[in-house]
């Protein structure tokens, strides 16, 4: 999550590492082989823009997912179709993937749209209309996102000016509120004057460097987007702000590494505590709810992969924290759980480090 183009780039190591097979539970509290209705959501920047491999995409990577994915019957679907499932209670089929890309770099235009045109696949795309308004060269345009647009290929909502939205330190409960209407009533207003009334219309916000507010009155529900890769059949009402992507720079993006996410299903947390990402306390401590007792062979790490400290409250409810604090300017806590058919289970918190200097400032 962050940057001029960025996201959570660089916070995910995937997966940190094996779980121990000493920590494997018994039977009876395995968790089930693959979990319903959810999707994986992947993220991506630049496409074959090879000067910025943190968040570029090498097109023969791209090539090289997109045909692994056709060979091996996934479905692919827009972020809208997903969503609109989701709040509908249809089912989502197993091996379901979105793709989704923010910033609309010129490469988008250039290099994805074109593969997946060919395929007939969707791709939602989030703009963050300010640098389009400003023509820049390395941006798409109105024009091109005009030609392009239907048949799956969707554009959305990434904020007008990629400034975080979270309330700064120096900035009026007031004023934030203000600014957050704007950034995000603007962009869509420019989106749907320059694509057309229907653009958008499910709502899908893209949270620049995957800093989501805390919630509050200024924001509809409806306002889902950011990252995340499962939406679980029960999707607790805090996901569907939040929905988690996984990154797809070349860092996280060989094959093996690929193979694994898009096979990854949800691991069903029903609530966490806090909710704020702003920490408060540094190192934080999570607290993860889950519906039913998951199993103990949970593994929970920080982006640098080390283990996280964890104990366990009872059999549903697992507190982890850091044993150091976290650095500025944001970093997330990911656990991950084996299941019996060899795929991961997976969940991820962001955190945001409350330093004035430590706002943005960091992708690319
Ligand atoms: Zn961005």
């Amino acid at each position: 999550m962050l940057l001029a183009g960025v996201i959570i780039v660089g916070l995910i190591t995937w997966p940190p590492q094996p779980p121990e097979a000493s920590s494997a539970p018994v039977a009876a509290t395995a968790p089930p082989a693959a979990v319903d209705n959810s999707a994986v959501i992947l993220i991506y920047h630049h496409f074959g823009k090879d000067s910025v491999p943190s968040t570029n995409i090498r097109l023969a990577q791209f090539d090289d997912q997109l045909d692994y994915l056709a060979e091996n019957d996934f479905h692919v679907w827009s972020l809208s179709q997903l969503v609109t499932a989701f709040q509908n209670q249809t089912p989502i089929p197993d091996k379901t993937v979105v793709f989704t890309v923010d910033d609309a770099w010129i490469s988008v235009y250039q290099e994805a749209i074109p593969r997946f045109k060919a395929r007939g696949w969707p791709m939602t795309v989030f703009v963050n209309t300010d640098a389009i308004d400003q023509g820049y060269r390395s941006s798409m345009t109105w024009e091109q996102m005009r030609e392009v647009q239907g048949d799956g290929i969707e554009f959305a909502n990434h904020s007008r000016s990629h400034d975080p939205l979270i309330r700064r330190t120096d900035e009026s409960d007031q004023a934030w509120r203000k600014r957050v209407r704007e950034e995000v009533s603007g962009a869509q207003q420019r989106l749907q004057a320059e694509l057309g009334a229907e653009t958008n219309q499910t709502q899908l916000l893209s949270y620049p460097y995957g800093e989501f507010p805390k919630p509050s009155p200024i924001w509809s529900k409806k306002w889902a987007m950011w990252a995340l890769p499962k939406i679980p059949a029960r999707q607790p009402p805090f996901r569907l702000t939040r929905l988690m992507r996984f990154p797809m720079s070349e860092a996280f993006a060989d094959m093996e590494a690929f193979k694994q996410k898009v096979h990854a299903v949800v691991l069903p947390v029903e609530n966490i505590d806090p909710f704020d990402p702003v920490i408060r306390d540094n190192p934080p401590h999570l607290t993860l709810s889950f519906t039913e007792p998951p199993g103990r062979n949970i593994q929970c790490f920080n982006p640098q992969g080390d283990r996280l400290q964890q104990q366990w409250l009872n059999d549903t409810t697992l507190e982890i924290w850091d044993e150091n604090p976290i650095p500025p300017p944001r970093s997330r806590y990911a656990c991950t759980q084996p299941t019996q058919d060899g795929r991961w289970r997976w969940f991820s918190h962001s955190w945001v480090v409350p330093k004035a200097a430590s706002s943005g400032l960091q992708d690319d």
